[in-house]
Formats: structure tokens, C-alpha cells, sequence
């Protein structure tokens, strides 16, 4: 082979490599051939993956493969009929009340110790003065009465009395239901809930919607708590598993009162169902609270019928939380209680007092962090509850 060949081949082979390679460009920038965005882009998508995703790397200085959003997949809140059956495990402190009374009652031919034992019993577990008083005198009376110390006859007094504490002929039913305004035009129901902040009164608002999901009732939720953003953010995220509308403002500090306002005004644009309103629990003094408290419910009013007022009761919180309930109770109209994390406490007998002081009568528990753990409250299973 002669030089002249043997330089003319070496061409040659360059320009074939220079073609070749120049192709595979080529196919890499149109796209095709190996994908250019790593798998792990997905990913990264997410905001919250931010802080730990890779550092960008020559291959992602190309414009990303659009990654289609995930379709989202709406959650199916439980059913609500069957819940505090569910949950009734978690009563179990509160449970103990109820087996210490059994125990005592069972002795037969009480003394005046055995009866201070009840009512220290009762006294512990929040039930109040009044009620634990008038509930010695029935007892005392009954067991006389009976003669008796066998266990059954014993356990349904016991119950039939405690039941008649609770009050098993309350209106417990939630105002969910769209009104006929003066107007002759059909309004969503509007549910305004206060309470102190730390009660659970956001969890417990997207609690309820979730309950009236489970209803197939249609939405709407007002993020009215304008101080806390992350209030409304907990509302977003809660609502948006169920496929619920939140209405809120992007100014933290915005007027309460214009996003009830404005929430109410889209449930009713929309045709909703029910509107539920959180609001900000702070414990200002009186005077602001009610100032506060009042024009939301009043701007409210203007759109449709405000229907039900729920105080969010924190039931661990005990004389304390009674006061704080005092203060709502005066300053706006409470038409039921939620009572929450009544699964951390031995101190169900709140129940009775909540509703004897602010005569209205606790509508629904709450027994639990998840979504789920909201049950209406129903008297014969708490009461069962407290005896098993
Ligand atoms: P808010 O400040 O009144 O709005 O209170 P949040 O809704 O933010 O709740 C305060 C805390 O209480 C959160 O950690 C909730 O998960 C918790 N919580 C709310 N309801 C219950 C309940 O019924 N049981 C338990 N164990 N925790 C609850």
C-alpha cells in the first residue's frame, strides 16, 4: 500500500467516524434515540424533593421531556354511620369511669365511703357537681329500691342513668342542608366554627367535610383563619384529597370576614351544598372577639343563613377549656360542640358538663389525628362505651 493510499484511508475513516457521530447528535436533540432527562426528573418535579434532588448535570442542560401531571385520585371518606363503634376502642380511658362505678356499685349495701368513692369517681372524670349530685341521689335511691347486687340488674341502672345525664333526646343532627332563603332562592348551609387554636378546629373543619362527602353533599370550605397561612395550606391539602374547594386569601392578616364573605358567595355561585367557615381562635378580649366574631357571621348572613355555630372543644383541657367555652358561649351563638381528642383522656364525663353549661348539645367527637376520626356523636354507644 502506498503512502498516498494509506493517508487517503485514514481520511476516509475520520470522515465516516465525523458522519456517524454527527447522526447520534442529531437523533439525541430531536428527542429520539436514549431519553435525555433521567428517570429521577420525575421526581424532582416535586417541590418538596427539592432540597435532595442531584445537582443538574450536562445531560439536563437540554429542555425536559414534558412528564405528565398525575391524574389526582380522590379519596372516599368512611362512611359515617359506624364510626364511634369504630373508634370506640379509643374511649378506653374514659371507659375506666364507667368500670369504676360498675365495680363499686356491685358491692351491695354501700356505705357513706363507698358513695364518696362514686362521687370522687364522677368528680374526676369532669362530670361536674351538679350532675355527679343528681346522679348520687338517683343511684342511691334506685339501688335501695332493687335490693340487688347482681351485676346485669346493676350495670343497666347504671346505664339508663348515665344515659339520661347525656341526654339522649338532643337535636344532634348537623344543619347541612341547603335552605330556601327570604329571597325564594335556594342557599348552601353555612357552618361557622370557633374555638381557641390548638382545640383542633382545622383539623376538625376538614374532618367535617369529609363527613359530608361521605353524605355526598358537595362543599365548600373558607379559610377564615387569616392569621395562620398554614391554617389555610392544611385546609388546601385536606380538601383537595376529597376533591373540596377552599377559599382563602394570599394576604396573611386579610379581613376574616371578606373570605367567609367570599367563600359562602362561590358555594352559592357554585350550587354547593354546604359552606363550613374555620376561624382564627385567638383570645383576644372579649370585646374583639365579639366584634370579630359578629361581622363574620353578619357578612356571612348576607349571602346565605348562617345555620349552625360549632365550638371546637379541646375535651383534655377540662375547667380551662370550660372557660374558654363560657367566653364564645356569650359572645356569638352556639348551636352545637365538637368536642376533640376526647381519645386521650379519662375525662369523658365534659360531655355532660360542656352541654349543661352552654345548654347545646355536643354533635360530634373527635377520637383520633385521622382524617377519619370524627364520629357524630350518638349517647346509647358512648354510654355503652363507658360500660364495656
Ligand atoms: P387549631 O389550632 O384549633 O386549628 O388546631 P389544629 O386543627 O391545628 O389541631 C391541633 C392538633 O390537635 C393537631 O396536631 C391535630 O392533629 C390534633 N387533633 C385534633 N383533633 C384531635 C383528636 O380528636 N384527637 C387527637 N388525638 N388529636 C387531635
Amino acid at each position: 500500500m502506498t503512502d498516498q493510499t494509506l493517508i487517503l484511508l485514514v481520511v476516509l475513516a475520520v470522515v465516516v467516524l465525523g458522519v456517524v457521530l454527527g447522526g447520534i447528535g442529531l437523533l439525541r436533540r430531536r428527542g429520539g434515540g436514549a431519553p435525555t432527562v433521567p428517570p429521577e426528573t420525575a421526581e424532582t418535579l416535586d417541590p418538596d424533593a427539592e432540597a435532595t434532588a442531584a445537582p443538574p448535570t450536562a445531560a439536563t442542560d437540554e429542555p425536559a421531556t414534558e412528564v405528565p401531571a398525575p391524574t389526582p385520585t380522590l379519596e372516599r371518606p368512611e362512611p359515617v354511620a359506624g364510626r364511634l363503634q369504630r373508634l370506640r376502642a379509643r374511649l378506653a380511658r374514659s371507659g375506666t369511669v364507667g368500670q369504676a362505678l360498675l365495680s363499686i356499685l356491685s358491692r351491695g349495701d354501700l356505705t357513706e365511703s363507698d358513695w364518696e368513692e362514686i362521687e370522687e369517681t364522677l368528680l374526676l372524670a369532669d362530670v361536674g357537681i351538679g350532675p355527679t349530685t343528681e346522679l348520687m341521689d338517683t343511684l342511691r335511691t334506685r339501688t335501695k329500691v332493687l335490693g340487688t347486687t347482681d351485676p346485669e340488674v346493676v350495670r343497666g341502672v347504671l346505664r339508663e342513668e348515665l344515659l339520661a345525664l347525656v341526654g339522649p333526646d338532643m337535636d344532634r343532627r348537623l344543619a347541612a342542608t341547603p335552605v330556601v332563603g327570604d329571597d325564594g332562592e335556594p342557599h348552601p348551609a353555612t357552618v361557622l366554627v370557633v374555638g381557641v387554636n390548638g382545640n383542633g378546629k382545622t383539623t376538625t373543619v376538614a374532618k367535617l367535610a369529609r363527613v359530608l362527602v361521605a353524605e355526598g353533599k358537595s362543599v365548600v370550605l373558607g379559610a377564615a383563619d387569616t392569621f395562620r397561612a398554614a391554617a389555610a395550606d392544611q385546609l388546601e391539602t385536606w380538601g383537595s384529597r376529597v376533591g373540596v374547594d377552599v377559599v382563602r386569601s394570599d394576604r396573611e392578616g386579610a379581613d376574616p370576614a371578606a373570605v367567609a364573605f367570599d367563600a359562602v358567595k362561590q358555594g352559592r355561585e357554585a350550587g354547593a351544598d354546604s359552606v363550613i367557615v374555620d376561624t382564627a381562635g385567638r383570645l383576644q378580649n372579649k370585646q374583639d372577639l365579639m366584634d370579630e366574631l359578629g361581622k363574620i357571621k353578619r357578612v356571612m348572613s348576607r349571602q346565605a343563613p348562617v345555620g349552625e355555630v360549632l365550638l371546637v372543644l379541646d375535651a383534655t383541657t377540662g375547667q380551662n377549656g370550660m372557660r374558654q367555652a363560657q367566653v364564645f358561649a356569650d359572645v356569638v351563638d352556639i348551636s352545637g360542640i365538637v368536642l376533640t381528642k376526647l381519645d386521650g383522656t379519662a375525662k369523658g364525663g365534659i360531655v355532660v358538663t360542656v352541654q349543661r353549661e352552654l345548654g347545646v348539645p355536643v354533635k360530634f367527637v373527635g377520637l383520633g389525628e385521622g382524617a377519619d376520626d370524627l364520629a357524630p356523636f350518638v349517647p346509647e354507644e358512648f354510654v355503652d362505651a363507658l360500660l364495656s
